[in-house]
């Protein structure tokens, strides 16, 4: 996320290194430094002066704290007036209402809206165990309401039905009525979007605002636009009472412009980010942890709170208890393999841990990517538990079958089974008492 902006911020801190103090004219420097960051990253001039006028005066004054380095004094303090300018806390949903608490979605097309209903009546459903109903008002994109059904189907949320011909204002009473009829906790409402902001539908999407009341009015962000999504959310902005946005794609080489600039400019909390394509691929917005990855400090809070969630401890345990036996076979490996696929691959996890997310793509992309774990399960999928067991079995014409039915080739086999055995080679180092206290440590 934003690994560009990172990189230039820490080169911009490296103008305080091995000073002695923090005097006028290096604060300046390093002042200077990161507003060109900020300006590269497209970051709103109105929130670049507010914040570095702030972090002016107050490094100017600042004592080096204890144990501190001027450059690490300096590092808190922007970190400190980041996290304030984008937010200062975490700030959830409201839906302390009357059921059904209504969220409306709303924003241009192609900005995500569709996606974020999805992800988050999937987030509502699992993570706060609320009964979640989804309806489309959207009746000018033919295919909006089709691909809300989909989405919902392959989550299991009760999908509200409505076509193009209906009137949005009466789809979304209907729905509210059989809603409070069924006592679902959540009523998502998706509403039609447009290349543009244009008088029409900035109209119609008031009147509909009003009429439905919702609880939580949430405007959707394409964070690749950078300022020209702050731009927009702030005529949506001063049309509608919005209580929060959805900043979507941070995945992609957004340049962290619109999510530094967007609370300052509109006022209103980013609450969820949206993070991949998947509809789980939905954060909570944590400003302290997103300014910590910012940084290049890494969040390992997050990481720590993901593994807890998608990990089946107890297999993990059994799975690692084996490990250190000298029991671990390519069953073993392939569960593991499936657990960092359901991480979001190494790269993502290794995005969240300090001083890893700057390691250069191309090389990231050699320590194994999304396809090359596929790859990887898929070729052990085609063993039979024996060969899985005993991997001296895997010779010749075997090797042929495997690669066969996996859709590889020889030497890929051969890979897998040479990176087989240097796990295999590398656990029987490990001293076992040693592993299972930090494997204890880690499930505890
Ligand atoms: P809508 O027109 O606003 O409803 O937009 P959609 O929900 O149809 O999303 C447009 C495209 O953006 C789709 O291809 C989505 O898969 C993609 N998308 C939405 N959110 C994210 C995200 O957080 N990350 C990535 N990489 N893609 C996203």
């Amino acid at each position: 996320m934003f690994d560009n902006l990172t990189e230039l911020l820490q080169n911009s801190f490296k103008v305080l290194q091995g000073k002695n103090k923090l005097s006028e004219s290096n604060v300046k420097e390093a002042i200077r430094k990161v507003r060109r960051a900020l300006l590269e990253a497209d970051v709103a001039l109105e929130v670049i002066k507010v914040f570095l006028d702030k972090v002016q005066i107050k490094a100017l004054g600042l004592k080096v704290g204890q144990g501190l380095t001027p450059s690490q004094t300096f590092i808190k303090l922007v970190e400190t007036e980041l996290t304030k300018i984008i937010g200062g806390k975490v700030e959830s949903l409201d839906l302390k209402t009357q059921p059904p608490a209504i969220i409306m979605v709303a924003g241009l097309q192609g900005a995500g809206k569709t996606t974020s209903v999805a992800k988050i009546a999937f987030y509502l459903k699992q993570r706060e165990n609320k009964k979640v109903l989804v309806v489309s008002a959207d009746v000018y994109r033919p295919a909006a309401i089709e691909q809300l059904e989909v989405l919902s189907k392959q989550i299991e949320v009760d999908f509200f039905p409505s076509t193009i011909n209906d009137k949005p204002s009466d789809i979304v009473a209907n729905a509210k009525r059989y809603a409070q009829k069924q006592f679902f906790d959540v009523l998502l409402v998706d509403t039609a979007g447009r290349l543009h902001i244009d008088e029409q539908m900035m109209n119609e999407i008031k009147i509909l605002q009003k009429k439905v009341d919702p609880i939580e009015t949430l405007f959707v962000i394409d964070s690749m636009t950078g300022q020209d999504a702050v731009h927009t959310a702030k005529v949506f902005s001063n049309a509608l009472p919005l209580t929060g946005v959805i900043l979507t794609k941070t995945d992609g080489d957004a340049r962290g412009g619109a999510a530094l600039s967007v609370r300052h400019i509109i006022g209103k909390p980013i609450k969820f980010l949206g993070v991949g394509e998947k509809i789980d691929a939905l954060e909570l917005f944590h400003p302290e942890r997103v300014v910590s990855r910012l940084l290049g400090m890494g969040d390992v809070l997050s990481l720590v709170e993901e593994i807890s969630r998608k990990v089946n401890h107890k297999k993990v345990q059994k799975s690692f208890q084996k490990m250190t036996k000298g029991q671990f076979d390519l069953s073993d490996m392939r569960y593991q393999l499936l657990q960092t696929e359901k991480m979001g691959g190494i790269e993502a996890m290794m995005n969240k841990l300090p001083g890893l997310g700057k390691i250069p793509q191309n090389v990231k992309n050699q320590i194994v990517n999304g396809a090359e774990i596929k790859k990887m399960v898929a070729i052990i999928n085609s063993m039979t538990p024996k060969e899985r067991s005993y991997i001296s079995l895997i010779k010749g014409s075997r090797k042929a079958r495997i690669a066969n039915g996996s859709g590889t080739n020889i030497q890929a086999v051969n890979k897998l089974i040479k990176q087989f055995e240097k796990m295999q080679k590398q656990m029987k180092k490990v001293s076992g008492g040693k592993m299972q206290k930090m494997m204890a440590k880690m499930v505890d």
